[in-house]
């Protein structure tokens, strides 16, 4: 908190707004700069109660819910479910009955995010009201059924997925009408709801993803079934399995330890779910009991824009736990002028930022559980022509953050360069 208030231009915010508003319209920064203290993922806890399929709880001095992620008993929500926002109410809260896990959440993001609105957002993030119901026994469906606008399912940090469309119907991550997403993969609608419509990059999970395994959960669907990150096995991404597991229409597949999950496409459409293959439950979203059968499919066209105002961010890794030095190089003709007041890429905020003609040096520090080697947007603000309306820019898929042992790997092995994925 104390960096987030060095910064020149929060602390005007927080002169002129006051510190009750500074939730709405600044940086939805929270508290979260020290390491998560996470659980071991490994270890099976003692009293576990199985409640129904998948799913365990633990009734101590507080509940604590578990999921058996392939013999391992991960707590899930336990990180989430602080109260980052510091309004008295946890972000997400969570219980049970006989059919379905019940979360109430904030659907508000407990890491850094843009200043919204912005150039490119009229909207400000706002804290929502969410009740949801995930099934506790999903159940596979005989035909799919369509992704409806608005939420879909749910982060682990209680914020919503979003389909890959637009109000207008359009790719919101491809081609011309690609729309400006934060360097965390989000950004508000008309009312309020900030959301992801590709790979929440800055979601914390319970046990860092090191890409050198099946990646954790990230999410659950309305239909029940978990989210995963990218990962299938080492260094290989779910999206490029060509044999019998490769991913059907909706980003899912089955295996004997997990049962049928879905996966994360990072640059690949649908990019999160392209369809419920279970039953959605349809008090998540009123617009379930109307979609038709089938999966979406892409309407990208043209070439995205998005990108233009940066020209290079060098070096395109970094070290976990390490202190890095971020040469940001912009387009003179179409990047604003004068020294960005933020610039973030994933959840790394910079430090100190300056500005030496059309190159921006950026200070970040990697945290040292940072997931590894999964591809990270940028994005720098700039006081704008109008009060509290920065101008934003943005570039995807800068930056990679890998481990030492990797980056000895990479130089000794070009070859092996892919096992960290990409784009
Ligand atoms: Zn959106
Ligand atoms: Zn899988």
């Amino acid at each position: 908190m104390l960096r987030f208030l060095t910064h020149s231009r929060m602390a005007r915010l927080l002169i002129a707004l006051g510190a009750s508003c500074l939730a709405q319209y600044a940086h939805a920064t929270t508290s979260d700069d020290a390491p998560a203290q996470r659980p071991d993922a490994s270890a099976k806890p003692a009293d576990l109660k199985q409640i129904a399929g998948r799913w365990y709880v633990h009734m101590g001095e507080k509940t604590t819910y578990y999921y058996n992620d392939a013999g391992h008993f991960v707590d899930l929500f336990s990180y989430h479910a602080r109260d980052s926002n510091k309004d008295g109410v946890a972000n997400v809260r969570i219980r049970h009955d006989s059919r379905f896990l019940l979360v109430d959440s904030q659907g508000y993001p407990n890491h850094p995010t843009a200043v919204f609105p912005n150039s490119k957002n009229p909207n400000r993030i706002r804290v929502q009201d969410f009740h949801f119901r995930f099934p506790l026994e999903p159940v596979r469906n005989t035909e799919v059924t369509r992704v409806p606008m608005g939420p879909i399912g749910m982060a682990l940090n209680g914020v919503v997925f979003f389909n890959p469309f637009e109000a207008g119907g359009m790719n919101a991550i491809e081609g011309y009408s690609e729309v400006w997403l934060d360097s965390c993969c989000g950004h508000p609608q008309q009312t309020g709801i900030y959301h992801y419509h590709k790979f929440p990059s800055c979601l914390k999970t319970p046990f860092p993803d090191e890409g050198r395994g099946h990646s954790p959960i990230i999410g659950f669907a309305f239909d029940g079934f978990p989210v995963h990150g990218p990962y299938e096995s080492s260094g290989a991404m779910a999206r490029d399995l060509k044999d019998e597991h490769a991913l059907d229409v909706c980003n899912g597949h089955a295996d004997p330890a997990r049962g049928y999950h879905y996966h994360v496409t990072p640059g690949r459409f649908p990019y999160l779910i392209g369809g419920y293959a279970g039953v959605p439950e349809p008090s998540n979203n009123r617009m379930i009991t109307r979609m038709p059968a089938g999966a979406i499919t892409n309407n990208a066209e043209g070439e995205s824009r998005m990108g233009q105002a940066i020209r290079a961010v060098t070096p395109g890794s970094v070290e976990r736990g390490r202190t890095h030095a971020i040469r940001i190089t912009l387009d003179p003709r179409s990047a604003p002028r004068g020294t960005p007041a933020w610039v973030q890429i994933g959840p790394f905020e910079a430090r100190k930022i300056e500005r030496k003609g059309d190159v921006v040096l950026a200070e970040i520090a990697v945290s040292r559980d940072a997931a590894l080697g999964v591809m990270l947007d940028a994005h720098l603000e700039f006081d704008g022509a109008q009060p509290n309306r920065a101008a934003v820019i943005k570039r995807n898929g800068v930056l990679r953050v890998v481990d030492s042992g990797a980056t000895v790997l990479r130089q000794s092995a070009g070859a092996k360069e892919d096992r960290n994925g990409g784009r």
